[in-house]
């Protein structure tokens, strides 16, 4: 992460950055801020320089007429200005409110289109991590920005508006002979107009050092925050409430908890700092600011009481000048903030420029019926990401169309990882993996995964309706669904559920959802695998929580359920790969032996035969 600090340009050019992405992705959001800051800035003008043209009028002709037509005006204005800021806000906060879910989407589309294995770098996790923290912290990073836009953009427009109506009192001229008549020397009024300037721009700079002690503080809360976000939220997380309760691990959780946000206690560094510089620096914005105010009124004041302008003007300059102080003030105070964001939009743009460093192809694949796809892994090893073992070493297989292959070895031995290196999450360190006698590499990654379905061992479904989960999509083909079901064992189930195949799995979207055993979850997982239809199939411990019946029940129907497509079933349980047509027996990421259960089991010094006889002492009938 970032350790040097940004200058106030780079600042700006981040947040400028930002502003162009929600306009791109919410053309209409930024326009209904500024419509609506320009009437918030500009409308109490519109009141104040109305009102003054009453008093004077009080105090001066009081001509009825004319005192009618102002009030009248000032009602009509006050009921248009009032109508208008009704339809902009609502307009404004619907633009917002669209915005949220675009807001999600920046950082989801980015998750999702990451190389799988940045996904496992803890250092892309520290960066997505950080960035939802500051989010939830103050809306910091690109949600900030757009905040600040509207009071930035007020703000401005209220200077602006001020400086019109105030200009009129530094130019006014106080009759000759009074006793004030030195105010309208020019030394008198620029150095009144100095101090006020300086006044102004000095009080949102005490408050923006004492701001900027937040950003200091964001590093230091780093790790508080990560385990606010942990320990904090345990409670909510229904699959650990068995062993919360068996373990009483809630005695711990409070420990850590308590332990690690501390900062955040009356004793923490938040606290200390704000009894320390943090307020200091506040307490001196707010001193400045009364002097300000203070000065202004005397000026305006003595100019008045001198004869310079009747005192209907008094409240018209009191009110827009303070009302441009304040303008000037929140402008500077809001430049700090959009300062401040910058820090934290440079972490976003880090993840969010993460670069897709896996070559990608742009051959599409051969659309073959009669799914003729060969794959070949030649002389492949890998190491993962950071670390100096290989985890396949010297991978040489090729797999006949149409076969059934079981991978089996001991935990560890690599078959995982050689399925995910045969779906490409992560590309060989040497060798190749050929489809068709082409590197898969050179292949759209889109169309060449068309071609898998995997039924991954850490396998997760959504809560959703069971159908939607089969099928991947809430517009599906219902026959074909209950079909996948049925071959995958779980007809008798489906039947059992409430709604069919519109039951919600679990609970969390659906209070009527049902929860559903790890061996129900495989075999909707197999459905899922099966509904996709696609060429290769493979199924990693596919039956590692099945009880042995139902394990039974899917291997006696494998072939069929597996139809014409090549089959990979990887086990480290042996009795269940006897019905494949080749085994491959991997150990320490190389593949020692290769052929059918009758060959392996026949080689008496072979590693096959070693864990065959290792665990046939489980089964009772191992055959
Ligand atoms: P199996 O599926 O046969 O149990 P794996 O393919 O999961 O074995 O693992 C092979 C080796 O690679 C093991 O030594 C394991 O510790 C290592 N390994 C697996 N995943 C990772 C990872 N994400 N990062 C580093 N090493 C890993």
């Amino acid at each position: 992460m970032a350790k040097n600090k940004l200058t106030r340009r780079e600042a700006l050019k981040l947040n400028y950055r930002a502003l162009v992405i929600w306009q791109r992705l919410c053309p209409r959001l930024l326009l209904s801020i500024a419509a609506s800051s320009a009437f918030q800035a500009l409308s109490p003008y519109v009141t104040i320089w109305l009102s003054a043209r009453i008093i004077n009028e009080l105090a001066g002709n009081r001509n009825p007429k004319e005192l009618l037509r102002l009030v009248i005006l000032q009602l009509a204005s006050a009921a248009i200005l009032a109508l208008t800021e009704g339809i902009l806000t609502r307009w404004k906060y619907y633009e917002m409110h669209s915005s949220d879910c675009v807001h999600g989407k920046i950082y989801m589309d980015k998750m999702f289109t990451l190389d799988y294995v940045d996904i496992d770098r803890q250092y892309v996790f520290d960066l997505y991590s950080q960035i939802l923290q500051n989010n939830n912290w103050m809306s910091w990073g690109f949600r900030f920005t757009i905040l600040i836009f509207e009071p930035l953009a007020t703000a401005a427009l209220q200077c602006l508006g001020g400086i019109c109506m105030t200009v009129s009192l530094f130019l006014s001229i106080v009759p000759k002979g009074s006793r004030f008549a030195v105010l309208n020397h020019p030394l008198c009024t620029l150095s009144i107009a100095a101090f006020m300037l300086l006044a102004t721009v000095l009080s949102p700079v005490c408050s923006n050092r004492s701001s900027r002690y937040w950003t200091k503080f964001a590093s230091s809360a780093k790790l508080g925050n990560r385990y606010f976000s942990f320990y904090g939220f345990i409670r909510d997380e229904r699959t650990r409430a068995e062993d919360l309760r068996t373990y009483n691990q809630h005695e711990n959780v409070y420990v850590h908890y308590l332990k690690h946000i501390d900062i955040y206690s009356s004793g923490g560094e938040i606290v200390k700092l704000a009894r320390g510089p943090m307020g200091m620096w506040a307490v001196c914005a707010k001193l400045i600011s009364g002097l300000l105010t203070g000065t202004a009124y005397l000026f305006v004041c003595l100019k008045s009481f001198a004869g310079a302008f009747g005192v209907g003007s008094v409240t018209q300059y009191i009110s827009s000048i303070t009302k441009l102080f304040q303008g000037i003030s929140d402008f500077l105070k809001y430049m700090g903030s959009l300062y401040s964001n910058g820090e934290f939009l440079k972490t976003s743009f880090e993840f969010l420029d993460l670069p897709n460093a896996m070559y990608q192809g742009s051959l599409t694949t051969e659309k073959r019926s009669d799914r003729r796809y060969e794959i070949e892994f030649r002389d492949v090893s890998f190491r993962y990401p950071g670390s100096s073992q290989y985890a396949l070493r010297h991978v040489n297989l090729k797999f006949r169309i149409g076969s059934r292959l079981a991978v089996v070895g001991m935990n560890g031995s690599g078959k995982t990882t050689f399925i995910k290196l045969l779906c490409r999450l992560y590309d060989p360190c040497e060798g190749q993996i050929l489809l068709n006698g082409i590197d898969i590499r050179k292949y759209r990654y889109d169309d060449y995964i068309n071609l898998f379905s995997v039924v991954f061992q850490d396998f997760r479904l959504f809560s959703l309706p069971l159908g939607e989960n089969v099928a991947g999509k809430a517009d599906y083909d219902r026959g074909r669904a209950r079909k996948c079901l049925e071959q995958a064992g779980f007809s008798d189930r489906l039947t059992a559920m409430p709604e069919g195949l519109d039951t919600y799995l679990y609970k969390e979207m659906e209070q009527n959802g049902v929860d559903i055993s790890g061996g129900e979850a495989q075999k909707i997982a197999l459905a899922r695998a099966l509904c996709k239809d696609a060429s290769f199939i493979i199924l990693d411990e596919p039956t590692a929580a099945l009880d042995p019946v139902a394990e039974m029940e899917i291997y006696s129907k494998f072939n069929d359920i597996a139809g014409d497509k090549t089959a990979v079933y990887i086990s480290h349980r042996l009795s269940s790969c006897k019905f494949c047509d080749e085994i491959a027996v991997f150990h320490e990421g190389a593949i020692i032996q290769r052929g059918s259960h009758e060959e392996l089991v026949a080689d008496e010094t072979g590693k096959y035969y070693e864990l065959w006889h290792a665990q046939a002492q489980y089964y009772v009938n191992t055959g």
